[in-house]
């Protein structure tokens, strides 16, 4: 009897999972500066020209690769940051699936530049497609750079589908600032198209937000502080006589990653029950330390959804700590601020 299902060729196999991954520009830019991140870079420099469409360049000075890793790091499956699904409930890194470099690989032209501190020498590598077309020997410093290039060349509907210039930067600056509010003990930098749009030095938590949002922002954060066992939270909420139309500035941080919740957004709001004008948002920027067998960050791929063992707790300790540093504060109600 003949059989008709075939194992599909692994460049076929990373073009697919590719387009889960890979959205658009912003989301190689999250990836690849993520990855710089896990690499124990102090300085990443992200070079975007014509909004990701023509180079996304990330160049840190973190740990670097051997020559034998610069090559295994675009197959699928690929990481050096878990071995055993264990490990999963012990993340220490913004990485685990392996899968990020793959994909882009799969699916743009790939330039990487790698060199480890105690070798002498690095290596130059060129994969397009998925296809490897060269890998030298070359001089570089100590750290790690990836350039892509004509992203989805090879997915005409998914490059035909990318908005504008201004939309799709906009996306990327998003993703580079999540990262960056989460790490202020590493220096980035962003230019676009030859300017500098972003130089932010290494600072504390507060000075970074600062740094982002403009100097203004500071008189306008009142911190939050609390520990309990299963969650320490640190972080600021917006003082609500600064709150605005839209929902900008509202940041989540689960173990330093940014995250998404519909449900814990819905604890703040609560907190500042009675503080705000009718359909105003406050910003916050709350950053949660939970043990890491507490959640399950592999819900998809892009890990900007998270799920707690004990989410009702979690609201409620949210609720409750931002509620009393508004209380703190003397944060005086809707009607005397409005006479
Ligand atoms: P993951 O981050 O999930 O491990 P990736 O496909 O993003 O998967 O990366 C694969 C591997 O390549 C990483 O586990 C890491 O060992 C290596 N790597 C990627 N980027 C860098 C970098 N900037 N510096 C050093 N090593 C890197
Ligand atoms: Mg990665």
């Amino acid at each position: 009897m003949s059989s008709i299902i075939q194992l599909l060729p692994d460049h076929v196999a990373n073009q697919i999972a590719a387009g889960e991954v890979v959205q658009r520009p912003a989301s190689v830019v999250k990836e690849l500066v993520e990855n710089a991140v896990d690499a124990g870079a102090t300085e990443i420099k992200l070079i975007v020209k014509d909004a990701g469409k023509t180079l996304i360049q990330v160049i840190d000075n973190g740990k670097g690769m051997s020559e034998t890793d610069a090559r295994l790091c675009f197959e699928r499956h690929a990481t050096s940051k878990i071995r055993q699904a264990e490990d999963l409930f012990s993340l220490h890194t913004k990485g685990f699936r392996g899968e990020a470099l793959a994909s882009i690989a799969a699916i743009a032209h790939v330039e990487l530049k790698t060199k480890q501190d105690q070798e002498e020498l690095g290596t130059h590598l060129i994969i397009e497609g998925g296809k490897f077309i060269s890998q030298d020997v070359a001089v570089l410093p100590k750290g790690t750079s990836f350039s892509v290039k004509n992203l989805f060349f090879n997915i005409p509907a998914r490059r035909n589908f990318l908005k504008s210039d201004t939309v799709e930067f906009r996306h990327i600056v998003d993703d580079f600032e999540r990262v960056a509010l989460a790490h202020p003990n590493i220096h980035f930098v962003l230019t676009h198209n030859g300017s500098e749009m972003c130089n932010l030095p290494i600072s504390n938590a507060r000075q970074r937000i600062v740094n982002v949002f403009g100097g203004k922002t500071n008189e306008k954060l009142v911190p939050v502080s609390e520990s309990t066992e299963i969650v320490e939270i640190q972080g600021f909420v917006g003082k609500p006589e600064f709150a605005k139309k839209n929902r900008g500035e509202q940041f989540f941080f689960v173990n330093n990653r940014f995250i998404k919740s519909p449900y814990l957004h819905h604890a703040i709001m609560a907190a500042y029950d009675g503080l705000l004008k009718d359909g105003s948002q406050p910003s916050y920027f709350l950053f949660l330390d939970v043990p890491p067998h507490t959640i399950d960050i592999n819900i998809h791929p892009t890990k900007t959804e998270i799920k707690f063992d004990d989410d009702q707790s979690m609201y409620a300790i949210i609720r409750s700590s931002v509620k009393h540093s508004l209380g703190q504060f003397n944060v005086a109600p809707v009607l005397d601020f409005e006479r």
